[in-house]
């Protein structure tokens, strides 16, 4: 949820396949342990990281089960866009632990509050957070730090900015979008993988690059536009990824958060043709809703 008070348009309640695999190789490495992304919708993911698997940012409702985020693009559409690639219960199955970067509605949805179970850890951003999620009947909420760890994966906590500099000078604009977090997973002999969140590129971005050097890092790259600001997305797009391309030589970026929900201005298929056009392809990888990537 967007939620706000003193800006009232931005209120809300806010196959695989395609890829071809065999355009990326994966940076050579001295680990032996994989890991497995896969991308459910949206921002959901799931991370099977060194044994362990998390969720994050569980958005579970079925097609259309709420409005588009007031004040935005296309908010006539309603959200989600498209179904779960599989039943919740299949999304849910192994999970250990949820990470939710932040509680807008397309992160942390009232399906997910209803079946994801009361006593599984939950890491959050901040107090307030946790307090939000804690008040819903989760038992174990948990604030991230700069660095946790859980079942011996250390997960860092990374800055960003959900928004522009310019929509976020006006405080009730920042206030709307709210603080939000990226995480970083890492564990002796396993490969980094680096969630950014909804931020757009900023320098947290690429200092969390530089000082944690994650072998692949996954992006939110669906170009969120509020209406009337549509210069200034919400988060990353092509030019982002390609910044962070730039930025990350040697790691594999992954792009999601496209083709879900009302407010995304940048598509899977736009955005392939633009890494195209740009000739790093093979740089990043679109898994469809369902697809498990390897790394
Ligand atoms: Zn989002």
């Amino acid at each position: 949820m967007y939620s706000m008070k003193a800006f009232a348009p931005l209120l809300v309640s806010l196959s695989l396949g395609a890829f071809a695999a065999t355009a990326w190789s994966a940076p050579e490495t001295t680990t032996g342990i994989s890991v497995k992304v896969q991308q459910i919708r949206n921002a959901t993911i799931k991370i099977d990281f060194s044994g362990t698997t998390f969720l994050v940012d569980p958005m579970l409702s079925a097609k259309g089960e709420f409005p588009g985020f007031p004040g935005t693009y296309r908010s006539e559409l309603r959200n989600p866009l498209v179904d779960l690639p599989f039943p919740v219960k299949d999304v849910l199955e192994s999970v250990e632990a949820v990470v939710v970067t932040h509680t807008h509605t397309d992160h942390w949805d009232e399906a997910a509050q209803k079946a994801i179970p009361k006593n599984l850890p939950i890491f959050t951003q901040n107090e307030a957070d946790a307090k939000i999620i804690r008040n819903q009947g989760f038992k174990d909420v948990r604030v991230l730090e700069a660095s946790s760890t859980f079942n011996g994966v250390r997960l860092s906590k990374t800055g960003g900015q959900h928004g522009t500099d310019l929509w976020f000078a006006d405080p009730a604009r920042a206030e709307a979008m709210g603080p939000v977090m990226g995480v970083v997973f890492s564990a002796p002999k396993a490969k980094t993988v680096y969630v950014a969140g909804d931020t757009v590129w900023r320098p947290e971005v690429d200092q969390a690059l530089k000082q944690y050097k994650p072998d692949v890092v996954i992006l939110n790259t669906g170009s969120a536009i509020m209406s009337g600001f549509e210069e200034h997305p919400i988060i990353m797009g092509k030019q982002d990824t390609l910044q962070a391309a730039k930025a990350a030589p040697n790691a594999a970026i992954v792009a999601v958060h496209m083709d879900a929900v009302n407010h995304m201005s940048l598509s899977r298929k736009e955005l392939r043709g633009f890494l195209q056009d740009q000739k790093i392809e093979k740089r990043v990888m679109i898994p469809e809703d369902g697809e498990t990537l390897r790394f």
